[in-house]
């Protein structure tokens, strides 16, 4: 099971990523996870990103690109990989294809978690007040949002060229999402 979850900040992909490495036994990797822990331990790469994240805007391609590959060679991966928050804009969505390629672990599928934005504008002020991130402020969320549909939107058209891509209707209770992912998926990942 190689892939790529897509949908917009609060459109519950974290969530919807931890639920499926466990039924499929395949490791979650969440750039946004691998930022916030280099923050957290004050590397010289969260301590690049830090205000970037903290602004809702996009950490570069390049260091994302270093923590993501450095992820990789964890040498777990062999049975396939959840990948959360990358690729987020079209020139990631191409490096991510050679990447893989080179470690014959090409994305099967993409699937996107489709939330209309006061849906998602609603959700994220709830989770700022449970969960205290310090990039769901009102002012940072509105620039993830517009960051989202300017820059990582596009991607969805990137896998659907590539046919690789499903949609699937990201409102409900966490289990009936899941359900209808792992419904999409097919069997023959079940
Ligand atoms: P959300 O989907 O709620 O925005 P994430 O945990 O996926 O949460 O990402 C949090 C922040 O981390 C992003 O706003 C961005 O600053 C940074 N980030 C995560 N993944 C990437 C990426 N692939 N490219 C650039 N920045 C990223």
């Amino acid at each position: 099971m190689r892939l790529v979850l897509l949908g917009a900040p609060g459109s519950g992909k974290g969530t919807q990523a931890a639920r499926l490495r466990d039924h499929f036994g395949v490791p979650h990797i969440s750039t946004g996870e691998l930022l916030r822990a280099a923050v957290r331990a004050g590397t010289p790469i969260g301590l690049k990103a830090k205000a970037v994240m903290d602004a809702g805007g996009l950490v570069s391609d390049e260091i994302v690109l270093t923590i993501l590959e450095e992820r990789l060679s964890a040498g777990d991966t062999g049975a396939g990989y959840i990948l959360d928050g990358y690729p987020r804009n079209l020139s990631q969505a191409n490096a991510l294809d050679v990447l893989l390629a080179r470690l014959a672990q090409p994305v099967e599928r993409a699937i996107q978690l489709d939330v209309d934005n006061e849906l998602l504008i609603a959700r994220l002020a709830g989770r700022a007040l449970a969960e205290g991130r310090a990039d769901d402020n009102p002012e940072s969320v509105r620039k993830r949002l517009e960051v989202y549909d300017a820059q990582t939107a596009p991607v969805i058209d990137y896998y659907r060229h590539q046919q690789k891509l499903t949609s699937v209707d990201g409102v409900g209770a966490m289990e009936e999402v899941f359900e209808r992912i792992v419904e999409a998926l097919g069997n023959r990942f079940a």
